[in-house]
This record gives C-alpha cells, sequence and structure tokens, in this order.
C-alpha cells in the first residue's frame, strides 16, 4: 500500500485495528509532509517493532529518481523517475521570479499523439496512479525544501492526458491541496487537456476548481485533425462549448494552447480563422513557438511571423501570451518530453 494514499481517517482506523492509539497516524503525517523524512527509521519517536511493521505494510515512495538534467541558465531542472514496473516518467521544475512551477505527468505515454511531441509518439502505454502523480510534486517539494523554498503551482502539461486518467488526476489533485500534505492552492493547479468532452463537463461540477487548458493548436477540425490525431473524436465547435461552460460554472479563466508549427499553422489567414473561433470567450491565448523534437521534420516559425500572428489576434481583441520557452537545451520544453528506454536512460546517469 502506498502511504500517500490513505487519508488520516484511514490511517487511524489501522492503527486502531493493530492495537495501535490513532494519534500515530498523525505522527506518521507530520512525518512524511512536514519533517519530510525519507524512511521510516528517521521516524525517532516509533517503536522498532512499529517501524518494521509499517515498513512491511507501506511504502513511503513509488518513485526511484533515475537522473536530473538542468538547464544552462538553471532555471528549468527535469527530473526522471523509474515506477515499480520499471516504467519511466519525466516531470519538470520550472522557476520564475517569485514562482516553482511543478510540470507532471499523469500517464507513461499518451494517447494523443500530436504532431509535433515527443511523449506521444508510442500511444500510451499506461495510466499513473494517483500516488504516482502526487509523489512527482512531493520529491520537488522535498528537493525545494532543502534550499529553503516550495513548489508553488502545478500544472498536468507532462507526458499524457490528464482527463484520460480521470480518477487518479481528480485524487492526486486532492492529496495536492490537502492541507495536511502540500496544501497547493486549487487556484495554483492547471489541467491541460485536448479536448476530451465527458472529462471537461465532470470536472466542472467538482468542488475542486482547477484552471483548465485546452490545447488548440489549429483553427478549425480539418486541420486540428491532422496536428493531434486523437481529436477525430470530437467536433471542435463542441469542445469549445464545453470550455465555455467550465468558465462559466467554475469562475476559472480558461486558456487556449496554440503551437506554432511552420507552414501548417502559422499563416495569416490561420490567425484570422482562430481570432473569429475564440472571439468573446474568457480565454487568453498562449502561443508556443514548436519546439525541436528530434526525428521530426517540423519546424518553429521565424520570428517576424510569430510577431505578425499575434498582432492579428491582439488588433481582433484577443489576449495573448508568447511563452519564453524555457529548458530547451535539456528537453523539457512543451512537446519534447520523451519516453526513453530504461536502458538508454539509464546509460546517461552519472
Ligand atoms: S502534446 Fe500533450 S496531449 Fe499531445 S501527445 Fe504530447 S503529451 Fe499527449
Amino acid at each position: 500500500m502506498h502511504i500517500h494514499s490513505l487519508t488520516l481517517e484511514e490511517l487511524k482506523s489501522w492503527f486502531v485495528e493493530k492495537g495501535e492509539k490513532p494519534f500515530r497516524a498523525t505522527q506518521i503525517f507530520e512525518w512524511i509532509y512536514q519533517s519530510l523524512v525519507s524512511s521510516w527509521d528517521e521516524m525517532t519517536n516509533l517503536n522498532k517493532p512499529l517501524k518494521h511493521l509499517l515498513a512491511e505494510t507501506f511504502t513511503l515512495s513509488s518513485l526511484q529518481l533515475v537522473k536530473t538534467e538542468e538547464s544552462s541558465d538553471g532555471q528549468t531542472i527535469k527530473f526522471l523517475w523509474q515506477l515499480e514496473d520499471e516504467k519511466l516518467v519525466e516531470s519538470v521544475l520550472i522557476t520564475a521570479p517569485g514562482r516553482h512551477t511543478v510540470c507532471v505527468s499523469s500517464q507513461v505515454g499518451c494517447p494523443a499523439r500530436c504532431a509535433f511531441c515527443a511523449s506521444g509518439r508510442e500511444g500510451l502505454i499506461r495510466s499513473l496512479t494517483a500516488a504516482e502523480i502526487f509523489e512527482q510534486v512531493y520529491h520537488i517539494h522535498k528537493y525545494l525544501a532543502a534550499k529553503g523554498e516550495r513548489v508553488s503551482h502545478v500544472v498536468f502539461m507532462g507526458m499524457g492526458e490528464p482527463l484520460e486518467n480521470y480518477d487518479n488526476v481528480l485524487t492526486a489533485l486532492k492529496l495536492l491541496c490537502d492541507p495536511l500534505r502540500l496544501h497547493i492552492s486549487e487556484r495554483k493547479m492547471t489541467v491541460s487537456t485536448v479536448g476530451i468532452i465527458e472529462g471537461i463537463e465532470k470536472l466542472s461540477f467538482e468542488e475542486m476548481k482547477v484552471n483548465l487548458v485546452l490545447s488548440l493548436h489549429a483553427p478549425n477540425q480539418h486541420l486540428r485533425k491532422k496536428i493531434i490525431p486523437f481529436a477525430r473524436k470530437y467536433e471542435l465547435a463542441d469542445i469549445l462549448s464545453s470550455m465555455l461552460r467550465y468558465a462559466d460554472r467554475t469562475g476559472r479563466d480558461i486558456t487556449y494552447e496554440y503551437t506554432l508549427l511552420k507552414g501548417i499553422n502559422d499563416k495569416p489567414e490561420h490567425a484570422e480563422e482562430l481570432a473569429q473561433l475564440v472571439r468573446g470567450h474568457p480565454c487568453t491565448v498562449n502561443l508556443i513557438p514548436y519546439n525541436p523534437v528530434e526525428g521530426l521534420h517540423l519546424q518553429r516559425p521565424e520570428r517576424e511571423s510569430i510577431e505578425g500572428f499575434r498582432e492579428i489576434l491582439e488588433s481582433e481583441g484577443i489576449v495573448v501570451t508568447w511563452r519564453y520557452t524555457k529548458g530547451k537545451d535539456i528537453a523539457a520544453a512543451c512537446g519534447q518530453l520523451a519516453l526513453k528506454t530504461k536502458e538508454s536512460a539509464l546509460a546517461i546517469v552519472p
């Protein structure tokens, strides 16, 4: 059993079943989430037989750090984790003034198979458990705590389509904002989707209100199907209606992400069509110039054409951000998280 999957009440009941006092559960939570210990042995107020029983029953960590890579500017760190079944996933810590954002993976591989993305090339391998998702942030939280800092934001933009792993993602979100655990504000958590309508609708009725991002990438269904093969399942108009309902029900802002691919979706007519499509939506359009992925023959547009694209949107009254790409040199930028074989990954561990 993963200790992170249990609520305090469940752990208390477990102790009572074992003939122990329920306050032991509070002690364990304090050791794990406040003292941030890594082993049962460090829990000095527990006796030896109890530590032994806990170690036999619970796992403190289901992730093993294989390696970290830091970008040349030191602001982006990529963490490669090995899961208990030896599969590998990545998370990225992005530092900006006043914030530490962790980008987590929700699946091994991804079913969406976006044309520009390294993570989706092999399709979906398996979904992550709630504990595996939570632990990516927990371990990075420990890493930052050693420097007197903490995780401020979490984005579900790593490997995987979060809404295709709905229940585990939702449980992980609850664990992350639990005041007894990491206590990250729901306002500072963002889920990104290619547009799984059932998931968007369900999420809009949850008590927890997180920010929602749609990976749009095209101004019409015809082009979008080519860029995101998975998007064939849903009509773009239906997805956008669902996004609007999400904004309405939750009061949260919505974002449309648009990866600019040279000669494919970056022409002035695409910008005009996009402006028509999202006009009146309470949204921001986030432009992401394509990050090169080894083995793919796509190109990043020239700076002038990105600026021209932005100007057309802004002249139509659309709020636009142009995301400065971080971590490009360590392949941690959007779309670059790649699935590696264990052998190739371990071969580069220093
Ligand atoms: S960009 Fe996101 S949704 Fe698309 S294949 Fe990659 S991980 Fe999946």
